[in-house]
């Protein structure tokens, strides 16, 4: 357990962020569902501009997704303690990292490592 971390900070920015998560999917799942309608409807759009809408708004899902994951992961850490550690090499991450996003799983130089690995 970090000492120097303020844990209600973070819990509190991480409880906020998930439910603007939940807020987002919801949107876009309307979103969604009305373009659908629109292109039913109007006709006017091609079937590339449709596949290519469909296929942004799931990109956009799947982000949404992960960094739910991620959020709900760094929850569960706050609550059990290790919250603040890097997962893959358990070192301390910086809280200026942490306060610009603070649902960072990894350290700056695991971030920086694994990319593309
Ligand atoms: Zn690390």
């Amino acid at each position: 357990m970090r000492q120097d971390l303020d844990m209600d900070y973070f819990r509190t920015r991480l409880e906020a962020r998930l439910l603007s998560l939940a807020d987002n999917r919801e949107k876009l799942k309307s979103d969604m569902v009305q373009k659908e309608l629109d292109q039913t409807c109007v006709g006017r759009l091609s079937r590339m501009d449709s596949m290519q809408q469909q296929a942004m708004f799931q990109a956009a899902a799947r982000l949404a997704d992960q960094e739910r994951q991620r959020v709900l992961h760094a929850l569960e850490s706050l609550r059990s303690g290790d919250y603040g550690y890097c997962m893959l090499c358990e070192e301390e991450i910086s809280e200026k990292r942490l306060r610009f996003d603070p649902s960072v799983l990894t350290c700056i130089s695991c971030a920086r490592g694994g990319e593309g690995a």
